[in-house]
C-alpha cells in the first residue's frame, strides 16, 4: 500500500494558492496517468505513485520559488490558440489579445487577403492567433532571438499554420526585405523602463530581459518601430503597438511626429491604455 497522501490532502496541504495547486497537480495527473483535470474531484482519494509524487513535490517547489506556471507547464493559452512556451520567450499576456482583436477588426474591414507584419513575435502569439482566426491573412513574424524563433516556428507547425505564417530573423525592420509592404504592422515590443522595479518581481524575473525592457526609457523600441512604419506600410495601412499603461500619450506623440494619421488609444480589459494605433496616409 502506498504511503503517499491522497490528491485531496496534497491540495489542502499545499502552500500554493488553491487554483495554482490544482492546475499543477492536474498536469502531474495528465502526464503520469493520462487522467483529465476532473480526476482531482472524481478520484480525490487517489494516491500518486512515488515517481509522480516526487514530480509533484519538485513542481510545487519550483512554483514556490517563483517560476511562472506557464514555464512549468510548457504552454499557455492565448486568444483562441495554445502555445508552447519556454524561458526563451515572453509568456503571452491576456492584454496582448487586444492587438489581435484590432488586427481582426481591420481584416474584416479590408475584406480581401491581408499582409501583416508582427515585429518581435516571441512565442509567435500575435501572428499565430491572427492567422488562426483569419484565413484571409498571411503574416511575417520577426524576432532577433533565434531561441524565440525556434519556439515560434514549432508553434506554427503544431497549429498547422506554416503555409500562412513566415518567420524572419533580425532586429525590427532589419529582419525584412526593404521593399516589403504590409496592410498592418503589429508589435508588442519591450517597453518597460530600465529601472522599473517590476522587472525584479513575480514572473518577470524568469522571462527574457530583452523581451521586457529596452534598457532605457521604455520608449526606444516603440520609437524605432513607429518611425519605420511609413516605409513598410501600404497607403492607408494600420500600425498598432502595445505599450505600458502610462505610455499612451508619448506613443501617440511619436506617431504624430512620424507623420502617421488618425492616432487612436485602445483600452485593455482592465481599462488601461494598452495599445495605440495610427495609419499611413492614403
Ligand atoms: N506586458 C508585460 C508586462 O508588463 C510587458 C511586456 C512587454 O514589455 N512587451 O509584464
Amino acid at each position: 500500500m502506498s504511503a503517499n497522501p491522497s490528491l485531496r490532502s496534497l491540495l489542502s496541504s499545499s502552500s500554493l494558492p488553491a487554483n495554482e495547486a490544482r492546475i499543477l497537480l492536474a498536469y502531474v495527473l495528465e502526464k503520469h496517468y493520462q487522467l483529465p483535470r476532473s480526476a482531482l474531484l472524481s478520484r480525490d482519494d487517489m494516491t500518486l505513485n512515488d515517481l509522480a509524487q516526487t514530480e509533484w513535490q519538485s513542481i510545487e517547489q519550483r512554483r514556490l520559488n517563483g517560476e511562472p506556471v506557464a514555464y512549468i507547464l510548457g504552454k499557455k493559452g492565448f486568444h483562441n490558440i495554445e502555445l508552447s512556451v519556454a524561458p526563451g520567450v515572453l509568456i503571452p499576456r491576456p492584454e496582448t489579445e487586444l492587438l489581435v482583436e484590432i488586427a481582426l477588426g481591420e481584416i474584416a474591414k479590408l475584406n480581401k487577403p491581408v499582409k501583416i507584419l508582427d515585429l518581435g513575435t516571441g512565442s509567435g502569439a500575435i501572428a499565430l492567433a491572427v492567422a488562426s482566426a483569419s484565413p484571409e491573412s498571411s503574416l511575417l513574424a520577426t524576432d532577433q532571438s533565434e531561441v524565440a524563433l525556434a519556439i515560434a516556428m514549432q508553434n506554427a507547425k503544431s497549429l498547422k499554420l506554416t503555409d500562412r505564417v513566415q518567420f524572419a530573423h533580425g532586429s525590427w525592420y532589419q529582419a525584412i526585405p526593404e521593399d516589403s509592404a504590409f496592410d498592418i504592422i503589429l508589435s508588442n515590443p519591450p517597453y518597460i523602463a530600465d529601472q522599473d522595479p517590476h522587472l525584479a518581481q513575480g514572473d518577470l524575473r524568469f522571462e527574457p530581459v530583452s523581451a521586457l525592457t529596452d534598457k532605457a526609457s521604455g520608449l526606444t523600441c516603440l520609437e524605432e518601430i513607429i518611425f519605420g512604419a511609413d516605409q513598410y506600410l501600404k497607403p492607408g495601412g494600420l500600425i498598432a503597438v502595445e505599450h505600458g499603461f502610462d505610455q499612451a500619450k508619448a506613443v501617440v506623440a511619436l506617431m504624430t511626429k512620424a507623420g502617421l494619421k488618425d492616432p487612436k488609444i485602445h483600452l485593455d480589459l482592465a481599462g488601461h491604455s494598452r495599445v495605440s494605433s495610427a495609419r499611413k496616409s492614403n
